[in-house]
């Protein structure tokens, strides 16, 4: 009865396979999972004293809509530091609640109903509710194995419509692990361009890049000022619960983006932005270290699944490796569920980023080399069935 007061938009969307998944892991004892994507490092002590810091002066008032100028300032610093781009810290930020905020207000400030917006599959699952909420329409490409989840010119091509206002892109990439070099992207850019194309670019993991430094869609200087950069201290400061994020644009995106923000955000959490500002002046030992151990636990993992028959790609970014499971012959979600029956090993079902992980299973390595080993183990006990 309570049904049909609720929106249709609301009711269409599928809750997240990962939460639903998870939930079923919470049900049993002794779970190793490999699950979760968020880092197992605490935030650096620095970053955190910086906040209590903050709150034991009293700074426990809003800041401005668009966040401290300060940690705007810091910002901008730090992506001409770490990527060469440069963004003005008045006109062209905003300091969001997380890179999960950016997403969202994006997509509600430029779409217009029926609108298309191009999502590559398999990806976040944030990002289909997102579109749907915005009134727009998910088209999806479908990313593969044998491309290195790469996008090529041919398939951005063929998405396109005269309705396409928007791409969103991420890499490295949550699932694959999958990242985009300079070369990778330049056949795009023209294509881009002649579309007018809006690139929503999620840069979360830009950090986590493992062996070219992070490319964005933003250092071509042709689609710059079309390119929207969403990134945050989430993952490479290990902020997650801070809820901490930002996005970079051109004057005339903020302008607009930041009244949806002002509406319904106010501004970010203050204390959070505090830690962020020390994060970013003196953060960046710590932030390498933690790149360090996660490329380290990557190798280990890769060879340990490659080792037991599930073949494994080398990611080149993020804290996922997205092994094919195929040669099982099992869904992906049968093989998750059967996984966490037999051996209490939590991976996530490839089919929970889009049908196009189908035949996949992420799992992350975002814990330490000693529970790595424990779960392999366990998976390598499971796949003695099907040799
Ligand atoms: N984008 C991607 C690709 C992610 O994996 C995540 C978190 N899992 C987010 C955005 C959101 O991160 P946050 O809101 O914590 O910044």
């Amino acid at each position: 009865m309570y049904e049909e007061l609720l929106s249709d938009k609301v009711k269409v969307l599928k809750p997240s396979g990962i939460r639903k998944f998870f939930d079923l892991a919470a049900t049993r004892e002794g779970v190793i999972s490999l699950g979760v994507g968020e880092p197992d490092f605490a935030t650096p002590w620095h970053i955190r004293e910086a906040a209590i810091y903050s709150i034991k002066q009293g700074k426990t008032f809003y800041t401005g809509n668009a966040g401290l100028l300060p940690l705007r300032r810091e910002i901008c610093s730090y992506m001409h530091r770490q990527f060469n781009l440069d963004y003005d810290p008045v006109k062209n930020v905003i300091v969001t609640v997380g890179g999960s905020e950016a997403i969202d207000i994006t997509l509600r400030a430029i779409v217009n109903p029926g609108d298309e917006v191009i999502l590559l599959q398999p990806c976040y699952v944030a990002y289909e509710p997102s579109v749907i909420l915005a009134d727009g329409v998910p088209v999806f490409i479908e990313l593969k194995e044998e491309n290195q989840f790469k996008l090529t010119a041919q398939q951005l091509e063929a998405a396109i419509t005269d309705k396409t206002k928007a791409i969103l892109l991420n890499f490295p990439s949550n699932p694959t692990g999958g990242v985009m070099t300079r070369e990778d992207y330049a056949p795009l850019i023209p294509i881009i361009k002649k579309h007018n194309l809006i690139v929503i670019s999620d840069e979360i993991y830009a950090e986590l890049s493992y062996s070219e430094k992070h490319c964005s869609p933003a250092n071509f200087d042709e689609i710059k000022d079309l390119t929207i950069i969403i990134s945050g201290f989430s993952k490479a400061f290990a902020m997650t619960g801070w809820r901490l994020g930002y996005m970079l644009a051109n004057e005339t995106f903020i302008t607009q983006i930041l009244k949806i923000h002002q509406y319904v955000i106010m501004s970010a959490p203050t204390a959070a932005q505090f830690g962020a500002i020390e994060g970013l002046r003196n953060g960046q030992r710590h932030v390498d270290e933690m790149v360090e151990q996660y490329k380290l636990r990557r190798n280990f993992i890769v060879n340990g699944f490659n080792r037991i028959g599930l073949k494994t790609h080398m990611p080149e970014g993020a804290f996922y490796i997205f092994p094919s499971i195929k040669c099982t012959g099992l869904s992906s979600l049968e093989f998750c569920e059967r996984l966490l029956e037999e051996q209490n090993v939590a991976c996530v079902p490839g089919d929970a980023f889009g049908s196009a992980g189908e035949g996949y299973i992420r799992v992350s390595y975002a814990y330490s080399i000693e529970e790595i080993k424990g779960a392999l183990e366990k998976i390598g006990e499971f796949m003695k069935q099907f040799q």
